[in-house]
């Protein structure tokens, strides 16, 4: 064992993302990104304007950035916090909320969840599935604190903003987190009920449906009371999170509100007819409202599918973990590319 370490850094588990490899070109349907470039009024800003500008610090507080989320979601820029992607906003919200005390989360859900847990000495509550669906009644009148991923991941199940708010009205004493990675593909955002319950905070990314995942540009939203925890937390930390080109950057991809909603609709429409053809071939597929799909086959192991894509040059998500060992979660691509997918599973299943 590694000597220098401190026994927090000895014992815990760190978060395995997506492979990312480097051997050769494959078509990446594991991570979630996005297939489409960002809007090419990004690329027009980064050429001229920060430059010169990058020998100062950013905005510690990502004001410009925040005004026009603030225009944009018709909320006060008070409810709004900006961090380094949405992973390091959900950290800065586990300690601000939970360090030493207890959360409750779906057992099938983002994996990160569990690491901050240990990262802050959180005992993490697991809440079992019901045929993979969120079992929302055990959630009610919790009296601790509550994260769920909205639509949820891996499954692409969506709560409706109704059982969201049943959840909100049994559970007002402890912080009660809304996790929107995937919100923009076809969910409603609880951005709504932040003036209504001053305990929720809404989590969203510019990774998934801005086709920023390169930047690292995460949002929070909430009541001051919340958004006063994450800055506490922010500032023990690290005082400037977002650079200045991402915070231009994230502004001009606001703007450019047609060519967001153009790639969402897209990928929605390449979601529905992948889940109708592969439903066809045998699939049994999660009904999803994100970028990607989980599924399994009934006469190939979810292990199996996935390393013979692989082969064949395609990568998808497997989670070697009880329960859903027998899925692969596959992020929706382009046409081209989820029809190359259809194919080589087409001579998989022939083989
Ligand atoms: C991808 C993802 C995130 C992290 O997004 P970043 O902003 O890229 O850090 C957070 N939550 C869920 C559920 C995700 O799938």
């Amino acid at each position: 064992m590694n000597k220098y370490l401190s026994e927090l850094a000895k014992n815990i588990v760190p978060y395995t993302p997506g492979e990312q490899p480097k051997d050769k070109q494959y078509i990446k349907l594991n991570t979630n990104e996005n297939p489409y470039p960002p809007s090419k009024r990004v690329l027009d800003k980064i050429s001229d304007s920060c430059f010169e500008d990058l020998k100062l610090y950013p905005d510690p507080n990502s004001n410009s950035l925040r005004s026009a989320l603030s225009k944009y979601h018709n909320v006060k820029e008070s409810n709004i916090f900006v961090g380094n992607g949405s992973d390091e906003v959900l950290a800065f919200a586990f300690a601000a909320f939970y360090k030493d005390k207890q959360i409750c989360f779906p057992s099938i859900s983002y994996s990160f969840y569990p690491v901050y847990c240990q990262l802050y000495n959180i005992k993490a509550m697991k809440i079992e599935m019901k045929n993979l669906k969120i079992d929302v009644e055990s959630f009610l009148n919790k009296k601790k604190g509550i994260i769920i991923a909205n639509p949820n991941a891996p499954t692409g199940e969506l709560l409706s903003l109704k059982t969201i708010e049943i959840i909100l009205k049994s559970n007002t004493e402890d912080v009660v987190i809304i996790d929107e990675a995937y919100i923009d593909f076809g969910g409603e955002s609880a951005i709504s009920l932040i003036n209504k319950y001053e305990n929720l905070l809404v989590v969203q990314t510019f990774s998934k449906s801005r086709s920023l995942a390169g930047m690292r540009i995460g949002v929070a939203y909430g009541n001051e009371l919340l958004i006063d925890g994450l800055n506490r937390i922010k500032n023990s930390f690290n005082s400037y999170p977002v650079d200045r080109i991402s915070q231009v950057i994230a502004v001009e991809s606001i703007k450019d509100d047609d060519y967001f909603l153009k790639v969402c609709n897209n990928i929605i429409n390449t979601r529905v007819t992948t889940t109708k053809i592969l439903r066809e071939k045998g699939f049994d597929i999660e009904e999803s409202y994100a970028n990607f799909i989980f599924a399994k086959h009934s006469k190939i192991s979810g292990e199996t599918l996935y390393k013979k894509l692989k082969e064949k040059g395609i990568l998808v998500r497997f989670f070697n973990k009880a329960f859903i060992d027998n899925y692969v979660r596959i992020t929706i691509g382009t046409k081209e590319e989820m029809d190359k997918l259809i194919n080589a599973i087409d001579n998989i299943i022939k083989d």
